[in-house]
């Protein structure tokens, strides 16, 4: 008799290199995936014993080294304990002060109103969750982050993806859902595009949207007190501000710290406090969290310097790479995208190794976390690099190129 237990097992798989970076997690890798870094994030950080010029966080603003807000973190704590407030928003976990920030975002974001979030993933998800449901439709870019793509998955919506930033591919989605449409149909894209840098055409997305009836929601998590004249993100560098229905930033990245906001219209923003599972049913975002993003968001305000020295370091590291030779995405945000001769994975690694033994991090990126075929470094100019910094970050580029002897396309056939 056979026996009644199947010869597969849930975690056969795990014995495999499948699955996400399944090689590195075969490996147990800690060099190119889970690098160790010291807990002191900066432009200058510890790996494998010495001091590096990190390129690899989104600490745009030079936020994460910022000595006021360490020392009201502290005081926080000293105050509150890390726990504070107990219990979700809807039940014990409500507070002015988060009441305070919410209203303060809104007003910066020039909506009526805000929620907060303990993660930006959890944010993204249970924003889109909560507003779209089975009649409903989501047309997303189909380079959108994955928190957005698992917000389409549970909302059990119907869904449709276009082509990255192609108009045309997007207006036929819309077309088609309008000839039998049942419900309402969002438009789902970041702002900046977190990987390469590029950014979503807003001001035709807008068109569009008015067009068709749609409605609109942008996951800003890298335009987010980066973008636009006051750091109000993408569709205010374009001059759309206004005419989008949802704007979401994370707390993450020029923050520095953690948690996401949603910024709406006041009924869109109750709907969502009632209805975002992710934030009903979690506990609320620690005070620690909220008494520094208070601070944090006032310097974001008035502190425009830092967002000049960011943009005067991106143009220094972009211009120095594209002389060298290297491809670099003519991208209008401050990530800079450099990418690996020909896709090659193998000289991928070998740079990342040779440059990083120079005291450089860089970071490696590749499928799923951009399209197959690109393999490219991520690199994230901020406010507190300094001239040497992106001095001694050239020099090993320039040694890399010459000592691996890599076939680069000359800067003047580089679009700039
Ligand atoms: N959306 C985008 C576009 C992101 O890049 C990220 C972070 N990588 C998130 C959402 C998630 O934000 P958080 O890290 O705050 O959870």
């Amino acid at each position: 008799m056979s026996s009644p237990k199947p010869n597969v097992d849930l975690f056969d798989k795990c014995d495999t290199d499948s699955g996400y970076f399944g090689l590195f997690r075969k490996e147990n890798d800690y060099y190119f995936s889970r690098p160790i870094l010291d807990p002191h994030p900066g432009a200058r950080m510890m790996f494998e014993g010495r001091a590096c010029v990190q390129w690899s966080i989104n600490n745009y603003l030079g936020l994460a080294e910022n000595e006021a807000l360490r020392a009201l973190s502290v005081a926080a704590a000293q105050r509150y304990g890390s726990g504070a407030p107990m219990g979700s928003r809807m039940m014990t976990g409500n507070t002015e002060m988060h009441r305070e920030l919410e209203s303060r975002l809104a007003d910066f974001l020039e909506k009526e109103a805000s929620i907060l979030f303990n993660y930006g993933y959890l944010g993204v998800i249970g924003t889109i969750s909560s507003l779209v449901g089975r009649n409903d439709t989501i047309v997303f870019d189909k380079l959108s982050h994955a928190s957005m793509v698992d917000g389409v998955m549970g909302s059990r919506a119907e869904f449709r993806v276009f082509r990255h930033n192609d108009m045309n591919s997007l207006e036929s989605r819309l077309k088609r859902i309008n000839q039998n449409r049942k419900g309402g149909v969002l438009i789902v894209t970041e702002g900046v595009f977190g990987m390469q840098g590029d950014l979503a055409d807003l001001p035709n997305i807008c068109e569009l949207k008015e067009k068709y009836g749609a409605r609109l929601y942008v996951d800003d998590a890298h335009g987010f007190g980066v973008m636009g004249a006051g750091g109000q993100g993408t569709a205010a560098y374009f001059g759309v501000h206004d005419r989008l229905d949802i704007y979401f930033g994370t707390f993450a990245k020029a923050f520095a710290a953690i948690g996401g906001v949603s910024a709406a219209d006041q009924r869109v923003i109750d709907w969502i406090r009632y209805n975002a599972r992710t934030q009903v049913f979690a506990k609320s975002l620690p005070m620690i969290y909220v008494t520094v993003l208070l601070k944090t968001l006032e310097i974001i305000r008035k502190d425009h310097q830092r967002r000049e020295r960011m943009w005067a370091n991106a143009e220094k590291l972009k211009t120095g790479l594209r002389q060298l030779g290297f491809t670099v995405g003519a991208v209008p945000s401050p990530i800079t995208p450099v990418y690996v001769p020909a896709g090659d994975k193998e000289i991928g690694k070998k740079m990342v190794r040779r440059i990083r033994d120079q005291g450089v991090f860089i970071t490696g990126v590749m499928y799923p976390v951009v399209p197959r075929g690109i393999i490219l470094f991520r690199m994230i100019p901020t406010a507190s690099h300094t001239e040497e910094d992106i001095q001694r970050t050239l020099q090993a580029f320039k040694k890399v190129r010459d000592d691996m002897k890599l076939e680069l396309m000359p800067s003047a056939l580089q679009k700039n």
